[in-house]
């Protein structure tokens, strides 16, 4: 068991989260070079990918793809850059995503232009003959690096050895979590959901057992909990910093649901301020937010869903109907030019990608693609076996439950 508190570890890439905030709106991709000044971590590439401009790159990944024909299927997640997101044969969320991956067996490589769990979960639901590969291995998620596996696995043994087994707690992992979580899950009972099916595999897990441990986002997990109707005072956070998580036995014996202490930077951006202001000034908006946001925004909120839900909301809205979104701002600008007959808007004023999303510079997509016509796979992502097997127990228990 651990007993002792531990420091405080706050992701690097959390700290990096807002190095492409801007105030002039302005997302245009300039060279790998230009971009390398935002002081992020990127991963090395060949100097000549540095300093190519837009339009050669542009080139480059034309002719690319042309060459490598259906050997080559890219994944463009919504949150990418529009420079990168226009070359993806197939675009969605990261179970969408996935999910297609695993359908299209004839292509060899799988280039995931997202994040590194997504890039993993490709890997565990394609074929053994498949590759996938990230881009840019600097890519990952603030989220998910916010549930460590020692960290996991610790506060697990902490709360089986106060609880019990599994008719006392079931661990439930959002998608966007690391294989190794998604494989704890697996070996201990639980089950992988995403925004769209939470609440089923909350259902799913009451079935079993008398609580949840749901990893690694506290706000997905406390709205989906409020939701269903579960009280407050059953819902506490474990914070992975304090013994027991800050709880004594007998506050852990009491409650139901129990949330890591997780978030997105992102979608905490989003404010119940930003909502007032949009509607004085368009008074007939729709508010749409993620339930990755903070409780009190999604509770002032018009709706609230997945990135499927909210592109389905806007795309079928009427003409000249008005939408605030809370939700990454490519995807957002995406929705905007996409829908030139509705107002779309960011309800956020500033501008701020995710930045480890953004850090799929199209430079990084030609230097893999390249990789491959040179016969070389550039940053294969290989989830190990039995971390596969287990992650894919868990991931199997959603697609049964959720279809
Ligand atoms: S938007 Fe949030 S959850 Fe999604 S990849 Fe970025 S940091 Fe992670």
């Amino acid at each position: 068991m651990t007993i002792g508190s531990r420091q405080t570890v706050i992701p690097i890439t959390e700290l990096e989260q807002s190095a492409f905030c801007r105030t002039d709106g302005n997302l245009r991709t300039l060279t790998l070079e230009e971009e390398f000044q935002a002081g992020v971590r990127w991963q090395k590439v060949p100097i000549r990918y540095l300093k190519m401009t837009p339009e050669e790159v542009d080139a480059g990944i034309a002719s690319a793809r042309e060459t490598l024909g259906d050997q080559v299927l890219l994944l463009g997640h919504h949150y990418q850059r529009e420079d990168v997101f226009r070359y993806a044969d197939l675009s969605g969320d990261s179970y969408k995503l996935s999910r297609l991956a695993s359908e299209r067996k004839d292509a060899e490589y799988i280039v995931f232009c997202g994040v590194h769990f997504m890039a993993e979960t490709a890997d565990i639901l394609s074929g053994p003959e498949q590759t996938v590969i990230l881009p840019n291995m600097a890519a990952g998620c603030s989220m998910a690096d916010m549930a460590q596996t020692e960290d996991v696995e610790d506060a697990w043994e902490d709360l089986t050895s106060v609880l019990g087994g599994q008719d006392e707690i079931v661990p439930i992992t959002y998608m966007n979590s690391t294989a190794d979580i998604k494989a704890l899950c697996g070996r201990n009972g639980g089950i992988v959901c995403t925004s769209s099916n939470a609440d089923l595999t909350f259902d799913w897990a009451f079935e079993r057992s008398k609580r949840v441990l749901f990893l690694p986002d506290q706000h997905l997990g406390r709205n989906t909990a409020l939701a269903m109707g579960i009280p407050e005072d059953e819902i506490i956070v474990w914070n992975p910093y304090a013994p027991m998580g800050g709880h004594t036995p007998e506050v852990l014996r009491r409650s139901r649901v129990i949330l890591w202490q997780g978030h997105c930077s992102v979608h905490t951006r989003f404010t119940p301020k930003q909502i007032q202001e949009s509607r004085d000034k368009y008074p007939e908006v729709n508010v749409v937010v993620h339930p990755e946001c903070t409780r009190e925004t999604v509770d002032v909120a018009d709706y609230v869903g997945s990135t499927e839900y909210i592109v389905k909301m806007v795309s079928e809205a009427p003409a000249g109907s008005v939408w605030g979104i809370g939700t990454e701002i490519n995807l957002v600008n995406r929705l905007a030019s996409e829908n030139p007959d509705k107002t779309v808007f960011c309800l956020d004023p500033i501008v701020c990608p995710c930045a480890t999303m953004y850090r799929i510079h199209p430079a990084y997509l030609l230097w893999v693609l390249d990789g491959l016509m040179a016969g070389l796979v550039i940053n294969p992502i290989k989830v190990p076996e039995k971390t596969a097997a287990d992650g894919r127990v868990a991931l199997q228990r959603m697609l049964d439950v959720a279809g």
